[in-house]
């Protein structure tokens, strides 16, 4: 594919469930991310929003349809490959952290990218440390996860989503349960990494005002995109 600022392209994908009685709940998703974009995926509850999540984050495989992700189709890859593929692909930020508790901040950044060799080189420590830098957590970086406070625990997956410095992020609720301070500190900390270093993110959200914080709102109802809006978010910086 010759587009090179195209991170995912995914074409007539539907999903279906069940096997004597097939629900079909994903009718023929079109959707284009491209390099840099800062987007929300909004809609109802069971309106297929973690459904289609799945499928990009290559979790799940389409009934029917086709997923790229920068530039490489992925819906014929075998399950190892696809595992491969997610690695170097995409980075996940999820509601629940999920982070590994009896381990420090930084192992926690390191570990996803340690591959077979089971340990970091020192240019993946440097790494780790300057993102554990850039979330805030410097003084916190040598403190098991299971020390931390919810808002920096999600900081620290936040730095484990970027390590590998994937192509795409997508966040499922990333500050879903997080109390609205720390909410707004997470928000804020991807929103500056999407405009300072180009990184590119689609937020799964039920929440408007955070929606609204994005370029881009993407709304799913029933299975269908209905609408698709490009818009100036409304924390822009004065022109
Ligand atoms: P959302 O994330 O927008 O709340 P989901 O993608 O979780 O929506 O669910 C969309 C619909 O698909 C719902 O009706 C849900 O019950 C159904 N669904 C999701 N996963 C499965 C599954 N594994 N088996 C059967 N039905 C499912």
């Amino acid at each position: 594919m010759a587009d090179a600022d195209m991170v995912l392209e995914i074409r007539g994908v539907t999903r279906e469930f069940g096997n004597k009685t097939k629900t079909r709940v994903l009718h023929g998703v079109d959707l284009q991310i491209r390099r840099g974009e800062f987007s929300a995926l909004i809609g109802p509850s069971g309106s297929g929003k973690s459904t289609l999540l799945n499928i990009m984050g290559l979790l799940d495989r389409p009934t029917s349809g086709e997923v790229c992700i920068a530039g490489q189709p992925m819906t014929h890859l075998s399950d190892d490959a696809l595992t491969r593929a997610r690695s170097r692909t995409l980075g996940f930020v999820f509601q629940f952290h999920h982070l590994l508790p009896a381990f420090t901040a930084i192992e926690n950044v390191m570990i996803p990218a340690w591959g077979d060799r089971g340990q970091a080189d020192s240019a993946l420590r440097a790494r780790a440390e300057a993102l554990l830098r850039d979330v805030g957590l410097s003084e916190r970086m040598h403190n098991r996860a299971s020390d931390l406070s919810g808002g920096e625990a999600q900081r620290v997956a936040i730095a484990r989503a970027l390590c590998q410095n994937p192509p795409l992020i997508l966040a499922d609720e990333p500050t879903g349960n997080l109390d609205t301070q720390s909410a707004d500190g997470v928000f804020t900390l991807l929103r500056n990494f999407n405009r300072q270093r180009g990184t590119t993110f689609l937020i799964v959200t039920h929440d408007d005002r955070l929606a609204a914080r994005c370029d881009r709102i993407i709304r799913l109802v029933d299975g269908r995109i209905v609408s698709d809006e490009r818009r100036a978010p409304a924390d822009s910086p004065a022109p």
